[in-house]
């Protein structure tokens, strides 16, 4: 993941954010490092990792923020917002509050984060297809009217886990170039 001695193009602060126990550690460590836990506290510590990649022949790293359990309405910061280029919004296909609740952190990313902000909707834990509580069509429809990119992934078989962050990743730096 990286050789660190590489030169730096671009860093670009990506937010994770959505409710309690959707996922946003565990897909943030798939990326970053390619684990998983299915028994994974409450997040502590660590404020964000970092991946470096490639695009366009320019050394993008990405440094992905993860809330520390601030996960209750409003208590997350605006410093957390804060620089922040892109932001992954998670609800859990298999519970339903957690898809209800988007349009709360969607308002509380607008009224924090800058105009101009690359969203991405994640439907995580796609692989309990039998547990699932909102269809894809639902989700798509929904991220189609608030112009957000959608994808549904799952941390603990690495579906479409690099592809939610490319989306996002490429469309800042197109942004930017
Ligand atoms: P967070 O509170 O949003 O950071 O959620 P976590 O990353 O801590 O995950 C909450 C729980 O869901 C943990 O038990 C994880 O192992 C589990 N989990 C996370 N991603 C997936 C996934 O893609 N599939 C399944 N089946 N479980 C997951
Ligand atoms: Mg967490």
């Amino acid at each position: 993941y990286g050789d660190p001695s590489q030169k730096i193009d671009y860093v670009f602060k990506l937010v994770l954010i959505g409710d309690s126990g959707v996922g946003k550690s565990q897909i943030l460590s798939r990326y970053a490092r390619n684990e998983f836990s299915l028994d994974s506290k409450a997040t502590i510590g660590v404020e964000f990792q970092t991946r470096t990649l490639v695009i366009d022949h320019k050394s993008v790293k990405a440094q992905i923020w993860d809330t520390a359990g601030q996960e209750r309405y409003r208590a997350v910061t605006s410093a957390y917002y804060r620089g922040a280029v892109g932001a992954m919004l998670v609800y859990d296909v298999t519970r339903r509050q957690t898809f209800d609740h988007i349009p709360r952190w969607l308002e509380e990313l607008r009224n924090n984060a800058d105009k101009n902000i690359v969203i991405i909707l994640v439907g995580n834990k796609s692989d309990l297809e039998d547990q699932r509580a909102i269809s894809m069509e639902d989700a798509k429809e929904f991220a189609e009217k608030e112009g957000l990119f959608f994808l549904e992934t799952s941390a603990l078989n690495a579906v479409n886990v690099e592809s939610a962050f490319s989306t996002v990743l490429t469309e800042i730096f197109n942004f930017v170039n």
